[in-house]
């Protein structure tokens, strides 16, 4: 196989996906800008100038990382034969094939909280996240805005995955547009399913929209991706912003 080529194919899919998730968010939330929206805009409490080029230009350097573990679980593959994935649903039964998408999730959210809390407070690692936190105005092109240094760093928790724990192709296509897509939404800037939260209660589980706007403004609190549960169980949760 031409590494050059496939390496080439599976960054253009990659940039492909950022386009068509993070597009329309961007085009719809920061051009359009719809009035029947602004009463879920999160409010600034300082208004910054977005850094639009900036991050776009960011956004595809840290989407493009995701190259390595793909690249990585192809080169095993080829090479050594060695692969966790597989392609019977029913290999490991249909419970394993559902909790594999959720077990996806957890290991990320995990790893990010406390790789998160790391870059708050290892100088080295501090380093790194400055580019994120430079971001304040936050809009879907800060959503993967990150130094090569955080973004190599984020991207471990989908290396362990797939050459760790067994999963099937579904899995990776799931998460390619939905990690995406509630990354674009953290970063939106407005936060949409706020108002459904006490009528649905799975959403009271997931990390939203106005705590990252919170982390951004503040520098602290908020440090996971998904869900709540390690900002709760850690004390580091903050749900509304400090008073002026
Ligand atoms: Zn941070
Ligand atoms: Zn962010």
């Amino acid at each position: 196989m031409d590494n050059i080529e496939w390496l080439w194919g599976r960054w253009l899919k990659i940039m492909l996906k950022g386009l068509y998730v993070l597009g329309p968010m961007f085009f719809v939330f920061w051009i359009v800008k719809p009035k029947w929206f602004s009463e879920f805009r999160i409010k600034q409490p300082v208004d910054k100038k977005p850094l639009f080029l900036k991050e776009l230009l960011l956004t595809m350097l840290g989407l493009s990382v995701y190259l390595i573990p793909l690249y990585l679980m192809m080169a095993l593959q080829v090479k050594f034969g060695y692969t966790k994935m597989y392609m019977d649903p029913n290999k490991y039964g249909k419970f394993y094939f559902y909790f594999s998408f959720v077990l996806f999730a957890i290991v990320v959210d995990t790893w990010f909280y406390w790789i998160h809390r790391g870059m708050h407070t290892i100088p080295l690692l501090m380093k790194f996240h400055k580019t994120h936190h430079k971001s304040y105005n936050i809009n879907p092109l800060t959503s993967y805005s990150f130094h090569f240094g955080e973004a190599i760093l984020n991207m471990l928790s989908y290396a362990f995955f797939v050459l760790v724990i067994p999963f099937h192709p579904a899995v990776l296509l799931f998460f390619g547009t939905m990690g995406i897509l509630y990354n674009g939404y953290i970063h939106l800037g407005y936060d949409i399913p706020e108002k459904w939260r006490g009528y649905f209660p799975p959403l009271k589980i997931m990390y939203s929209a106005r705590q990252h706007a919170i982390h951004h403004h503040e520098y602290a609190h908020n440090y996971a991706v998904y869900f709540r549960f390690w900002d709760k169980v850690m004390g580091t949760e903050k749900l509304e912003p400090r008073a002026k």
